[in-house]
């Protein structure tokens, strides 16, 4: 048997011995004790919902993103929504978002009924470019949607100015981002709405559950309302005032997050900067180790901004491969790596082809595509588990190189 012959029959998926016995995920929450016991005592307390929870968790997130205000709500679409419809965006307008997201992030704007205006991403980042945003900016532009793609900030500063010089709301998904900084400013303090996500594979979890950030009372007072039915008036504050009245001048949405979510959320969130330096320490380790395999390429270095690392995403060097990232990928599952990709170009999902988005239309997007593979980062993860993961990319790209 040549050599070649031997490192693919020792591939699990060619029935080789697995690196792994068990799937290690792409991304995982790390729940204790003290967040078990935070959640039992809400659940003995008299508040399930709409109780003193929800303001400390909203005073305690502002606080560690250095914001004025957090708005809490029942996940990070619910946020982007809420923030959408607070921004004003409605039928008519358009809002400019990168094609390399999660889904949520385009259909935000397409519940406001408003229409989604993809603009291509930078080669190296693969975040949103400040100048195919600016081509993309008509008088029916109403705000510009950036996401912070896996962690690593989008070009802010030249973004904000943007929006500044054109009238334009500067909206910031940071799903990925929380405890990112740019120019040592946390992410949540910069655009006009930052929204961010705590589903269980994000920075810190409350199972479902999203946060608005801004600076501006007014708003943060409408997202209040927004949550509510747009109802003018909450239970806590008739109670106050000692009155059955309210009003509702707008529609809003039940988006209400519950207190046992927020106590989690206060718990998840004290232990933010000891799992954000674990994600960092898991990159380190990851350059290390994979810096001198030519055929995997390495997210580009930040500068101005550090990554918060919710995604380690690497770039496949295919023209070196025997093999396209497909068979890559299912190589690794079948080492019980949990490999993924992020993200199929959301114009290429049949519902955004049956509004008229043309394939090609966002070259660099749709040829990162091709190459683009996530490995597993999450801060419960042992040394161990890093290893594996280099191991098993060895094997698998030993046995396809070129
Ligand atoms: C996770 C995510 C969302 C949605 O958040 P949910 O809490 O799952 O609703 C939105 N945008 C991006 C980029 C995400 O990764």
């Amino acid at each position: 048997m040549s050599d070649k012959a031997a490192l693919l029959s020792q591939l699990a998926i060619n029935n080789g011995t697995p690196v792994r016995k068990e799937l290690l995920p792409y991304g995982r929450q790390l729940i204790d004790d003290k967040d078990i016991e935070a959640v039992t005592d809400v659940l003995r307390s008299g508040f399930l919902t709409t109780g003193p929870k929800i303001l400390e968790f909203e005073q305690a997130f502002a606080e560690a993103v250095d914001v004025n205000y957090a708005v809490v709500m029942s996940s990070g679409t619910a946020a982007l929504h809420s923030a959408m419809s607070a921004a004003g965006v409605g039928p008519g307008d358009e809002v400019i978002t990168t094609p390399l997201s999660f889904v949520a992030t385009a259909n935000c704007v397409r519940y406001q009924q408003a229409t989604v205006v993809f603009a291509d991403v930078e080669p190296d980042t693969l975040n949103i470019d400040p100048e195919r945003v600016e081509a993309c900016i008509t008088p029916k532009t109403k705000a510009v949607l950036a996401v912070d793609y896996t962690g690593k900030p989008a070009n802010l500063p030249v973004l904000r100015e943007l929006c500044r010089m054109h009238g334009l709301v500067f909206i910031e998904d940071a799903a990925h981002s929380l405890g990112a900084t740019y120019m040592k400013k946390k992410i949540g303090s910069i655009a006009d709405l930052t929204t961010f996500s705590m589903h269980p594979v994000k920075h810190i979890t409350t199972g479902e559950g999203g946060v608005v950030t801004t600076n501006d009372e007014r708003v943060a007072r409408h997202l209040r309302q927004l949550r509510n039915h747009g109802l003018t008036q909450d239970h806590i504050q008739r109670q106050r005032t000692g009155t059955w009245e309210y009003d509702m001048k707008e529609i809003g949405y039940n988006y209400r997050h519950t207190d046992y979510h927020c106590a989690l959320g206060i718990s998840q969130l004290r232990k933010l900067p000891v799992m954000l330096e674990r994600r960092r320490e898991i990159a380190r380790k990851y350059r290390q180790a994979l810096a001198d395999v030519p055929e995997i390429g390495l997210p580009v270095k930040s500068s101005g901004c550090e990554s918060s690392w919710h995604l380690y995403v690497v770039r496949l060097n295919l023209a070196r491969l025997e093999v396209g990232r497909k068979e890559i990928f299912d190589a690794l599952r079948a080492e019980n790596i949990g490999v993924n990709v992020h993200y199929i170009p959301i114009p290429w999902l049949t519902y955004y082809q049956n509004l008229g988005y043309k394939k090609g239309s966002w070259p660099v997007a749709e040829e990162a595509y091709w190459e683009i593979l996530s490995l597993p980062i999450w801060p419960g993860m042992t040394d161990a588990d890093v290893d594996d993961v280099v191991m098993a990319i060895q094997k698998v790209i030993m046995a396809y190189r070129i």
